[in-house]
């Protein structure tokens, strides 16, 4: 007998030129945008002009904040939020990778709570924002489609779900834009996708729809695997890895995330490890603590490889990085993550204090 509940509300376009051909749609979003972006990518690769094209086309006005940092932090949400407030912004279009597409979510929220402050955010009741157009510009977080936002609290020294669902009302999706990220950005937020569809499909809520769009989306990251790692990187592969991206990003609204991404944080809040990275160079670890691996070795086939150890192969060549980590910090966040309910609960199987401890090992040993 199944139970289970599907919901991912957001109108999703895929094209290229789909900004402006879509104009029309942001007339009835409001009259005038807050645009939320990092601080120079939006502007290099076209996105931040087609969005003021189209604005301007239909006659809504436009303020830009371009002062999103990679794993923004609350007070960025705050100086943001009441920039929006003071020049009454109607909605907000975020532009960006994950970081301004989180950002966006939290500011259209923040502007419409005038009471709280971002760090009232996180603790209170379910809360209504702004309506939000999400506009990736890297294919990693699949941000557009889920409703986290992911915020750094420096006063804890982590990384946060802000806790709220702002799923956008309208994701539109451009490859073109994704065509001038870096090899690393690309290597690493490739990486962020693979892992939102391995951890979708490996979790306790995993269900038939989970799995259907977490197959579809590994069988088009498969087609990608080669193009990674020869860093050729054509229209078609970055269509597909944005493909992959978004519809893990549908499957992980439903799902969540795992182990990995409760580990990661630690990585890139202490290590400054890029957030796809600083998952994958888990995954041996991870992908070897299941006893039962039969979900793990349908993943590699379908991922067009032989078996477990061949993906592990290619993370690893994926992901070539060095994290030096002490003894006393894997202490520590061995620790923290035994409390982190939330992300254990997600995994099918127990997991003791000395398993999670051997998986930041393998950290060490990658030295040799
Ligand atoms: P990011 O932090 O948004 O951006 C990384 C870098 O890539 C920045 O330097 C950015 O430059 C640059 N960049 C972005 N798009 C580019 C393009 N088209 N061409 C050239 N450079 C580009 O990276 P991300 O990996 O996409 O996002 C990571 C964040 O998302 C983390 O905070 C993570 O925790 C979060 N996340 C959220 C979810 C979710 O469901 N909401 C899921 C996973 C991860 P600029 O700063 O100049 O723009
Ligand atoms: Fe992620």
């Amino acid at each position: 007998m199944m139970t289970f509940s599907y919901f991912m509300p957001t109108e999703v376009m895929i094209g290229k030129g789909i900004v402006k051909q879509k104009a029309e749609l942001f007339r009835g979003l409001g009259s005038k945008a807050l645009i939320v972006t990092g601080r120079n990518s939006a502007k290099i690769n076209g996105a931040l002009n087609d969005i003021l094209e189209a604005l301007e086309s239909v006659g809504v006005e436009a303020v830009v904040f371009d002062q999103v940092e990679e794993n923004p932090s609350l007070e960025t949400i705050e100086v943001a939020a009441h920039f929006g407030r003071t020049e009454n912004v109607e909605f907000v279009i975020g532009i960006g990778g994950g970081s301004p597409l989180d950002a966006a979510k939290a500011i259209a929220v923040l502007i419409q709570n005038e009471a709280l402050t971002a760090r009232t955010l996180i603790t209170t009741e379910k809360l209504e924002g702004l309506d939000v157009v999400a506009i990736p510009t890297t294919s990693g977080t699949g941000s557009e489609t889920t409703q986290y936002a992911i915020l750094t609290d420096h006063e804890l020294h982590t990384k946060r779900n802000l806790g709220q669902r702002i799923f956008p009302k309208v994701s539109l999706l451009d490859p073109t834009y994704t065509m001038f990220m870096s090899n690393e950005t690309t290597l690493a937020t490739a990486v962020d996708a693979l892992s939102h569809l391995v951890e979708s499909y490996l979790s306790v809520k995993a269900n038939l729809v989970s799995d259907l769009l977490v197959e579809g989306g590994l069988g088009l990251w498969g087609e990608c695997i080669e193009a990674l790692q020869n860093k050729v990187f054509t229209y078609e592969v970055r269509e597909k890895l944005m493909l992959a991206s978004t519809i893990a990003g549908m499957a992980i609204a439903n799902t969540g995330t795992s182990l990995p991404h409760g580990m990661g944080y630690y990585l890139t809040y202490y290590k400054g490890v890029p957030h796809g990275y600083a998952n994958g160079v888990l995954y041996k670890g991870y992908l070897n603590l299941f006893k039962d691996q039969t979900k793990i070795e349908k993943m590699a086939k379908v991922l067009g490889l032989q078996n477990k150890e061949s993906l592990i192969q290619v993370i690893e060549g994926l992901v070539d990085i060095q994290v030096d980590v002490t003894e006393d910090e894997m202490q520590k966040w061995t620790m923290d993550m035994m409390q982190n309910e939330a992300k254990l609960a997600n995994h099918p199987e127990t997991v003791e204090y000395h398993q999670i401890e051997a998986v930041f090992r393998t950290l060490q040993r990658a030295k040799n």
